[in-house]
């Protein structure tokens, strides 16, 4: 055995007797008329050559797939709903509350597990461009939001903004380390700070 990885060793369920090696590749994929390529992830057999997919590699798949067609659907990938999501200061929970979908909703929309409806899509894009629509949604559903009306200025000041555009700033500032050593507003800096470092806790 050469392998110095700490992964556990997986017998090769066509021969019984080989290893598994795990493998990446891409796969040309077209949907709704757009083409891309996404991650193919799989393992070969180092004794029969079998190549399979056994379940984690499945659902990586599976989910890549279901990213790239919400993206050729014109749809927030899953990212980019954490990142809105986020942008809004709502937890998984209260985004469920404000927006439906059901408890669990926003984990599946964000790991990519479904798409969420055009529907959907939209109601989080339009409290992304228009805060107070937020604001009066989470008062006619009873939900109560963080009084800070800070939040409602952060998220007025992302309106703007696409979300792909929120999300390299984010990924700037992480890797120049701006984002933690910037000094705090007193008004803002603590709940950009803290949006931060859960952003980087998820992509970790
Ligand atoms: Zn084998």
């Amino acid at each position: 055995m050469n392998r110095t990885t700490a992964s556990k060793e997986r017998v090769c369920p066509a021969c019984g007797e080989g290893r598994l090696e795990a493998r990446e590749s891409t796969q040309q994929v077209e949907h709704a008329g757009v083409e891309g390529t996404v991650p193919l992830h799989y393992a070969v057999c180092d004794m029969c050559g079998s190549e399979v997919a056994e379940a984690d590699e499945a659902r990586a798949n599976k989910r890549a797939m279901i990213a790239f067609r919400k993206h050729a659907e014109g749809l927030l990938t899953g990212r980019e709903m954490r990142e809105a999501r986020r942008a809004l200061h709502l937890t998984q929970s209260q985004a469920a509350q404000l927006f439906g979908g059901g408890k669990v909703a926003f984990s599946r929309y964000e790991n990519d597990d479904i798409a969420q409806s055009e529907a959907m899509d939209s109601l989080v894009r339009v409290c992304l461009a228009r805060p107070e629509t937020l604001s009066w949604l989470a008062s006619h559903k009873g939900v109560s939001l963080p009084a800070d009306t800070s939040v409602r200025s952060h998220a007025g000041s992302l309106a703007g903004d696409r979300i792909s555009a929120i999300k390299s700033a984010l990924q700037r500032q992480i890797a120049s380390g701006q984002a933690e050593k910037a000094p705090r507003d007193p008004v803002r800096g603590h709940a950009s700070v803290v949006d931060i470092q859960r952003w980087r806790k998820s992509a970790a």
